[in-house]
């Protein structure tokens, strides 16, 4: 008993400890007048024995992410040994007098607490992979019908997948430009990259999901077999259920990459070969490319940055010299992956490819490199900015959708006048094209009406003390589009009310909600995403 007390007492310490770090170590002082006991008592679910952690490292975890803007402090993290630990803290949560929120966490690679959750239980999906027993990725399929897959759990990260995948000779078909990230957290936004154009989002490429649902039950779901939920979780935002288990289509793995880069100072000409290139686009084509991107060179310094590097240091001075002529030069990235059956071809089909392609003359850049070197070309930079102690900074990140028919005044209200005049802009700005065809109306994902529509990324970087100038950027941006009627919508979207989310739902809004209703009635899960919760 008198441990017990002792327990309590020491918890509630470390929790208010916590949370006076966290005010003093931010910018921005973490205020709060809620000062509210705990909706739950950890103690009393260690005695279930679960492992709900209250300790400052793993508080501190929780209550922070990538985007290094917000700070939600939960009161405790769930490390789950197994599925069940999940679905039965889930299950509690719907029998309690008041139900507690509840957020899986994957890498926290989210930028404004979508994966947080003041006052609730952070789960902390990265503990279950010690827990998987060396089934956290199973490969299996038939060679011979083409239906490969990997069963992998929803805590595993992208880069692990492609390891074990490539042992089979198979890979996944679509990517993420960054490898570090969980599957469950990609599939309840959408997966995108340079691959997206050709087989569509990762939510795209799933067979089927085992899901704790924000009732607490487990279900094996496809689109043919309790398809509600399969398609509502999705690109869902972790709003109906927890995926524990995906089954993700994989193809015959590629062993080398032809990686190709032009630069355009020219957008009309720059956004024209884009779409172009992308028409080519069925999954079997081996003419068509394996992925293509775009981005925009500023006058940043050096043409690389920490996504990849990639022009030949003995060329920066030009290409730099282009940057200062024009201001913004456009580089048109693409890529054809190919193996021992098709070396002899591939140069053959990159050249037909590129023909008739209006890059500026002599500002095309090749390099060969391997499959894996090529997907995980973010590494390198994150490593070498992690020891420089810039990877835990602010990230203010815009990441937007646009349609194709309002992309030229994008660029000339948002990227040659905003962006130019503000001339704050730091880190990469991606623009590139994607299908609309690839994408599943049905899942939960919210793409523009129009067949073909672009992506754009402004991805900053910014310290503790100027990273709202950037958001002020952003703001403005938003604004810009707003005004002049473009219906964005934003990816990886960040909202404040429950009226902005149904416009950025727009029809898609009222099954999102009965699929809520449906899943997740208490409204438990995910609340970081401020969808049905503001915290
Ligand atoms: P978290 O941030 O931990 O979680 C994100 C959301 O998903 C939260 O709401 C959380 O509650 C929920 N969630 C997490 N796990 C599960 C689960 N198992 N089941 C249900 N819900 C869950 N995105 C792209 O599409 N393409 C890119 O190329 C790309 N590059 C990136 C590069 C970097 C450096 C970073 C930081 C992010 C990048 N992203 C990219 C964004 C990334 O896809 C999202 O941030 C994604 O949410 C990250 O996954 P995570 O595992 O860290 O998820």
């Amino acid at each position: 008993m008198a441990v017990n007390v002792l327990i309590k007492t020491y918890a509630m310490f470390v929790f208010l400890i916590s949370r006076l770090i966290f005010s003093l170590g931010k910018s921005k002082p973490w205020i709060t007048t809620n000062i509210v006991p705990p909706t739950i008592s950890p103690d009393k679910y260690n005695e279930n024995g679960y492992n709900l952690r209250t300790d400052l490292e793993a508080l501190k975890m929780a209550s922070s992410d990538y985007g290094n803007m917000v700070t939600e402090i939960p009161t405790a993290v769930l490390d789950p040994s197994s599925i069940n630990d999940i679905a039965s803290l889930i299950k509690s949560s719907n029998n309690h007098s008041v139900p507690f929120h509840i957020a899986a966490r994957g890498q926290g690679h989210s930028i404004r607490g979508q994966a947080m959750a003041r006052n609730g239980v952070v789960v902390n999906m990265t503990a279950m992979k010690s827990q998987r027993n060396g089934t956290g990725i199973v490969v299996a399929g038939n060679r011979a019908s083409g239906y490969n897959y990997a069963d992998v759990g929803g805590e595993q990260l992208w880069i692990d997948v492609l390891h074990a995948t490539l042992e089979h000779g198979l890979s996944p078909v679509s990517w993420t430009d960054y490898l570090y990230l969980t599957v469950g957290g990609t599939l309840s936004n959408a997966g995108i990259s340079g691959t997206t154009f050709r087989y569509g989002p990762q939510i795209s490429n799933v067979y089927e999901l085992d899901v704790i649902t924000g009732k607490g039950d487990f279900v094996t779901c496809s689109a043919h077999k309790n398809s509600e939920l399969f398609h509502a979780v999705l690109g869902g935002l972790g709003q109906f259920g927890i995926i524990v288990r995906a089954r993700i289509a994989l193809e015959p793995a590629p062993k080398r990459v032809k990686w190709v880069r032009m630069l355009y100072t020219d957008f009309s000409e720059f956004a024209r070969d884009q779409e172009r290139l992308i028409k080519i686009n069925d999954r079997k084509d081996k003419n068509a490319l394996d992925y293509l991107e775009g981005s925009l060179l500023m006058n940043q310094g050096p043409p690389d940055n920490w996504r990849s590097s990639f022009f030949p240091p003995s060329d920066h001075p030009r290409i730099i010299s282009k940057v200062t002529q024009n201001k913004i030069v456009y580089c048109l990235e693409i890529a054809k992956f190919y193996d021992d059956g098709s070396i002899h071809t591939v140069d053959e089909v990159l050249k037909v490819l590129t023909k008739g392609l209006r890059y500026e003359p002599g500002f095309m850049f090749e390099k060969d490199v391997s499959y894996v070197d090529f997907l995980d070309r973010v590494r390198g930079g994150e490593l070498k900015l992690q020891s420089q102690g810039l990877w835990e900074v602010p990230h203010p990140w815009l990441n937007l959708f646009i349609p194709k028919t309002r992309v030229e005044e994008f660029n000339n209200g948002v990227l040659r006048d905003i962006v130019l005049k503000r001339n704050i802009t730091t880190g990469p700005v991606l623009l590139y094209p994607m299908n609309r065809n690839k994408w599943d109306d049905k899942m939960s994902a919210v793409i523009p009406d129009e067949d073909v529509f672009y992506t754009v990324g402004f991805l900053h970087s910014g310290g503790f003390d100027d990273w709202e100038s950037f958001d002020e950027q952003n703001k403005e941006i938003l604004q810009f589009c707003e005004d002049a009627g473009i219906e964005v919508k934003q990816y990886l979207a960040y909202h404040k009310t429950q009226e902005e989310w149904t416009k950025h739902f727009g029809p898609k809004w009222t099954t999102f909600n009965q699929r809520k209703l449906m899943f997740d009635p208490k409204k438990i899960l995910s609340p970081g995403q401020k969808i049905f919760t503001r915290q």
